[in-house]
């Protein structure tokens, strides 16, 4: 019989690369997703695939799958800025209630459960670079607390069902990611960079561009969760890029990447956004003999490579102009 796996947020940028992930290691993939920020493209390819099949489902109702499960990938909920400031009331559910409900069809099943968090657990970090350690800085009542508090329930009730119903659990802690896939107007900074050098508009740099981020192509990040779920290590793990660049350094590579003649106007920095953010690896290392292989000027050329192969439609989302009314600054 087929392991069999389920994966919610299916049809986002992430679980639809778990998706390919596990149809190519010979997993029978139950996908599951509400489209709120996913996008059927992204999956479309694996449905004429027996081994592939997909609820639309939102996970912060009660999740019925029928049939065994050796695994539950729960990766659904908004991950750009932008997304869970138009949606944050669905951000704050999916990540509790989505979450407990996953957890509560992991018993069920008797399946190991591995769990998507992030990076923003820790806020704007005091400790740099972040140790799975450290506790975080993070605003409860900002405009990002929707996400980040949601995040941290998550790791809450996950390390609960662990330790109280003795679940087989895992935690991932994302660091921002990017590779083909991303929606080219989720208003994240390399999206919204290339969809601005494609347009030819001025790049929009947030506050003075000091600020860092640390950059993780997609096929490292599968690899290390692939590693994760399948290691016996239930505590939180950080998968990231420890290569850090600040964002007007990261616009100056795009300008060069994409060839073009606009400049980098400055805007202010929305509320609480983060100052510096690099993961420290050393966890993933030992535990999991992992550590990314793909550079930024390879990682980007891949990713330009995918968003010019975008239609028009998609580059002149009228979404892309809706940003403005959602930052809080
Ligand atoms: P994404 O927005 O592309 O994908 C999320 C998917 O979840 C979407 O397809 C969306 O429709 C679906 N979804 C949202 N709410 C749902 C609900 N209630 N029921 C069912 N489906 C729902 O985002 P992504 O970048 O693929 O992120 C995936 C996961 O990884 C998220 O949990 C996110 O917090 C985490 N993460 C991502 C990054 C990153 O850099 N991409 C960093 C840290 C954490
Ligand atoms: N950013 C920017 N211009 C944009 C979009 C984002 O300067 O058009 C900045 C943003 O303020 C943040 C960084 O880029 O400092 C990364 O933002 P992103 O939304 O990608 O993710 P975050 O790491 O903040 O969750």
């Amino acid at each position: 019989m087929h392991k069999r796996i389920l994966i919610t947020g299916a049809a986002g940028f992430l679980g639809s690369h778990l998706c390919d992930r596990f149809i190519r290691e010979g997993y029978e993939v139950v996908g599951m997703d509400n489209l709120i920020t996913g996008r059927y493209e992204n999956i479309e390819h694996l449905f004429p695939l027996k081994e592939f099949s997909f609820y639309n489902h939102d996970v912060t109702k009660f999740i019925h799958v029928p049939g065994h499960l050796d695994y539950i990938l729960h990766f659904a909920s908004p991950a750009s800025p932008i997304d869970y400031l138009k949606i944050p009331i669905q951000t704050l559910k999916v990540s509790s209630l989505g979450t407990h409900n996953a957890l509560g069809l992991a018993r069920v099943k008797k399946a190991r459960i591995l769990v998507a968090s992030t990076s923003e657990v820790y806020g704007d970090p005091t400790v740099h670079p972040q140790t799975e350690a450290y506790w975080g800085n993070v605003n409860p009542i900002g405009p990002r607390g929707v996400y980040d508090e949601a995040k941290r329930f998550q790791e809450a009730i996950t390390m609960a069902y662990h330790r109280f119903h003795e679940l087989e659990t895992r935690i991932v802690r994302i660091f921002n990611t990017y590779g083909p896939k991303m929606r080219l107007n989720d208003g994240r900074v390399l999206p919204a960079f290339i969809g601005q050098a494609l347009r030819g508009e001025d790049l929009t740099v947030f506050g003075d561009g000091s600020q860092t981020r640390s950059f993780c192509y997609v096929d490292d990040l599968i690899e290390g969760i692939y590693r994760l779920l399948m290691s016996d290590y239930a505590e939180p793990v950080n998968i990231g890029n420890p290569s850090e660049i600040s964002i007007a350094e990261f616009a100056e590579e795009i300008i060069k990447l994409t060839g073009t003649n606009q400049k980098v106007i400055y805007q202010p920095l929305p509320v609480d956004d983060p100052m510096q953010r690099q993961p420290d690896i050393t966890k993933a290392r030992e535990i999991l003999g992992w550590e990314p292989k793909i550079d930024r000027a390879e990682g980007l050329k891949r990713t330009y490579a995918y968003f010019t192969s975008l239609s028009n439609d998609e580059l002149y989302n009228k979404d892309h102009n809706n940003f403005e009314k959602y930052i809080i600054r």
